[in-house]
């Protein structure tokens, strides 16, 4: 393939936004080699070159362990035994004999991006001496290549830390990776793997940054180097584009800006509706560079601040000093808005909390959420005390996250007043009336929502996770992000019923932040949406357009409707009509 032409590679667009720029390609530790179909005819041919290569890499290993031996000694040469146990490691072997036949590219290349893919699942493991084996694997991946013909050795350091301004690519980023990217010089990224509610896209959002993911054969079609624009509204990644192609993209990005600071200068214009429906309009935040964004976006407050991010960011846990002067400048540049904290959410896609030599089967379903800080309750009580004496300084609420049914709920809430009660008898001062709510996000809480609506002052509902838990799809896995459908009739009727339980209902997943199924929301009665401050004057344009009796019919419509295409249908019918600019 001619490699000057301009192509374009498809994924799913995850963060809005252009990025044009040279294109990092991720490759952890080694350069992406080139890729060229095979027919399979060769795909003999190309199995014997990689198992040459395997026996030239062994004998060099073993090359190596015995001079490291004899320079070092025994303990620092037995690094190579793991390097050799890898070299033929059985699961990479299975999962290659398996693609080859399906990708039909040079064996280098589909080993490369099956490599890649093991790694990324190390990296994620709770264990740091699994996740450390990452450099060793990294190492022997580039001496396999290297051992190739066409091959490419070389090393990349960081995630673009440094150096130039790019587009990065890589074959999956972890939230932790994407937390850390450094905005100065990454213009987007794009991946290979991942979904529109990772919480990877989620702070891609949060950073600004245009983001596209599950872009089949990214990482063995593109190249280090390669001019790109990457499309974080089409999701398109268009390879080496023609002069005329850019000059489109400069026009679009410049017309998008516009646009956007059009509806950014409406801030201070009530989210109300055309009839009078107010709804409010509160911000989603991870991170101290966004708290300026809060009150530019002309949010009201925060609803959903997820605490974990400044937590498990450092290298040790804030303690309750640390994470009240945190939470109180937070509190203090919000007034007089309310800031809701919720509750440490470690675990599932984001950061464990703990390092554990065991790795968890299904971190979604495991030690996650509330259930972390319910079994760690002295750091809970930390989290928990901070929160409350930011309280002393504004309007606050505290959420817990994951919580799945009352004996939960009452244990958070008996932690919480032994918490006033300590804060009281040290004389510190915090709001006796602070609100304090739950996540509505397992099915099993949404459906025991009237009971729970006793105990607690309201409700926020998580659409992210209770979509995943309600229609078992992973949020995180791209063989199944078409599946994942906020407007399945289980997950409207779940959160239908939580709205009826009486108590303020908010709701902070990512579906608060899409303008298409906003007439939805506003129609089963939310109160209040959260969401990102990049789409915050989006969606308070939008509701000003709407008209609440229109939306109550349309949910009205969406409760009887037999499947999510309908619903999707009805709400876009009504979001077209009444906001047509917006989707132009
Ligand atoms: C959700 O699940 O919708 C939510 C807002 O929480 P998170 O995305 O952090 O899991
Ligand atoms: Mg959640």
């Amino acid at each position: 393939m001619d490699e000057s032409f301009e192509r374009r590679l498809t994924g799913q667009p995850v963060s809005p936004g252009i990025a044009m720029g040279t294109l990092r390609v991720e490759a952890r530790g080694c350069l992406a080699p080139v890729t060229r179909s095979i027919s399979p005819t060769e795909l003999q041919s190309e199995w014997e070159r990689f198992e040459a290569a395997l026996a030239r890499t062994e004998n060099e290993l073993i090359d190596l362990k015995a001079r490291v031996e004899k320079l070092s000694g025994e303990k620092e040469a037995a690094i190579f035994d793991a390097h050799l146990l890898f070299l033929r490691d059985r699961s990479v072997m299975a999962r290659l004999r398996k693609e080859m036949p399906v990708r039909l590219h040079n064996i280098e290349s589909v080993y490369y991006a099956v490599v890649q893919n093991f790694m990324e699942g190390l990296r994620r493991v709770g264990d740091s001496y699994l996740r450390s084996r990452v450099v060793d694997i990294a190492d022997v991946l580039q001496r396999v290549l290297k051992n190739m013909d066409g091959s490419s050795g070389g090393t990349l350091s960081g995630l673009g830390k440094g150096g130039a301004p790019c587009v990065l690519a890589a074959y999956d980023l972890a939230p932790s990776d994407t937390a850390d990217l450094d905005t100065s010089t990454v213009l987007g990224f794009v991946t290979e793997a991942g979904s529109a509610v990772s919480h990877t896209a989620i702070l891609a959002r949060s950073l600004g940054l245009p983001a596209v993911v599950a872009v089949p054969g990214l990482v063995v079609d593109s190249r280090m180097g390669q001019h790109v624009i990457l499309d974080g509204y089409s999701g398109e990644l268009i390879l080496n584009p023609t002069r005329e192609t850019l000059e489109h993209y400069r026009r679009l990005q410049a017309e998008k800006q516009k646009a956007y600071e059009t509806l950014v200068e409406m801030r201070d214009l009530p989210a109300e509706t055309r009839d009078g429906h107010r709804i409010r309009l509160a911000a989603n935040v991870e991170f101290a560079h966004e708290y300026g964004a809060i009150r530019r976006s002309g949010a009201e407050g925060v609803g959903l601040f997820r605490t974990e991010f400044f937590l498990l960011g450092n290298s040790e846990l804030p303690d309750e000093e640390a994470q009240y002067r945190h939470y109180k400048v937070l509190v203090e540049s919000c007034a007089p808005h309310e800031v809701i904290f919720r509750t440490l959410d470690s675990g599932g896609d984001k950061l464990p909390f703990e390092e554990s030599a065991e790795k968890e089967e299904n971190p979604f379903l495991g030690w996650r959420g509330i259930r972390v800080s319910l079994s760690r309750a002295e750091i809970f009580k930390e989290q928990l005390r901070a929160v409350l004496r930011a309280s002393a300084h504004g309007r606050v609420g505290v959420m817990f996250p994951m919580v799945s049914g009352l004996t939960e709920v009452k244990e958070a809430l008996s932690l919480l007043d032994e918490c006033r009660e300590e804060l009281r008898q040290r004389g510190q001062l915090f709001d006796e009336r602070m609100r304090v709510g739950i996540m509505i996000e397992v099915p099993s809480a949404a459906m025991m929502a009237d009971v729970l609506a006793r105990y607690v002052d309201f409700f926020s509902i998580g659409t992210n996770d209770l979509t995943q838990y309600t229609i078992a799809v992973d949020r995180v896995n791209y063989r199944v992000a078409s599946m994942f459908r906020p407007t399945h009739p289980g997950v409207v009727r779940l959160m239908h019923r939580t709205i009826q339980a009486g108590v303020p209902t908010a709701i902070c997943g990512e579906m608060g932040g899409d303008i298409t199924l906003l007439p939805l929301l506003v129609g089963l009665g939310a109160k209040e949406l959260s969401c990102g401050t990049h789409r915050l004057p989006l969606v308070r344009f939008a509701i000003r357009h709407l008209n609440y009796a229109e939306c109550r019919e349309v949910a009205e419509q969406a409760l009887q409707a037999e499947d999510s295409k309908t619903i999707r249908a009805l709400s876009k019918a009504l979001a077209l009509r009444s906001y047509p600019n917006l989707f132009e």
